[in-house]
């Protein structure tokens, strides 16, 4: 089996690390003999929506995101689209997360994003939503924790045909005020939480990747487990850190 990664925008749109979440993949998959392959896709390039396990798109400066708005949706978007008809994954991290709404406002300004998913950004006028967060999710079935880092200026509401990926249990997730974080649409999921994200919640990652290749091969695969001595201590001192809020 193969999982292939598409990266959007790798060289605008990555910080704290995000590109993180992209090694992590790559390493469980080859530690369990699956083929990994990465592909990149920048400014001014378009991609085949086909031979995509999974998409992804990190998280971005104001402007940054200024940048790359106007070129996702005129060269990527109609792609993107079909990608996640078809069932790919698609990870979005903070800024990327923002761009799959309707549109980013920061003041007098507006960045149109992708109007995938019933979400609208508006810069807020208070401080930043800064912190490690923890949060609770039933994305596979059961009730899961996730931990990360989030630092943004936008505040994300989610419309009526949105679906958040959790429930806040520390930090502040969206907005700050309704207790949610995230959003999830099929296989796509959009989340504030940096991290990197991926190596602090290893079951997450698991989580893609096992959805990736169902999607390409069938509903009978199944990961096999791996020794997460590591991966389990990262997962409960970043935890850790969100409840104490250090
Ligand atoms: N520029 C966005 C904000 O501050 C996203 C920042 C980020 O990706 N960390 O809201």
């Amino acid at each position: 089996m193969k999982f292939r990664l598409l990266s959007l925008y790798p060289d605008q749109m990555n910080i704290y690390a995000d590109r993180g979440n992209i090694i992590f993949l790559r390493n469980r998959c080859l530690w369990r003999g699956i083929e990994f392959e990465l592909t990149a896709c920048g400014l001014g390039e378009r991609f085949e929506p086909s031979g995509h396990e999974m998409l992804y798109i990190g998280g971005g400066q104001d402007r940054d995101q200024r940048t790359v708005a106007g070129d996702l949706v005129e060269t990527k978007r109609e792609a993107i689209g079909e990608c996640l008809a078809g069932g790919t994954v698609m990870l979005a991290v903070c800024g990327g997360y923002q761009l799959l709404g309707e549109s980013y406002e920061s003041g007098s300004d507006q960045i149109g994003g992708l109007g995938l998913v019933d979400l609208k950004t508006v810069r807020g006028d208070g401080p930043r939503l800064i912190g490690p967060v923890a949060i609770e999710t039933d994305l596979d079935g059961s009730r899961r924790m996730l931990a990360g880092f989030e630092n943004h200026g936008g505040l994300t509401w989610l419309g009526p045909q949105a679906e958040p990926l959790g429930r806040v249990i520390a930090g502040h997730g969206n907005n700050g005020s309704d207790g949610f974080e995230g959003v999830r649409s099929g296989n796509l999921i959009g989340t504030y939480l940096h991290g990197p994200l991926l190596p602090k919640n290893a079951w997450l990652a698991d989580h893609l990747i096992e959805t990736g290749l169902k999607n390409a091969y069938g509903e009978d695969v199944e990961l096999r487990p791996l020794e997460d001595g590591l991966e389990t201590a990262a997962h409960r001192v970043a935890l850790a850190a969100a409840i104490s809020g250090r």
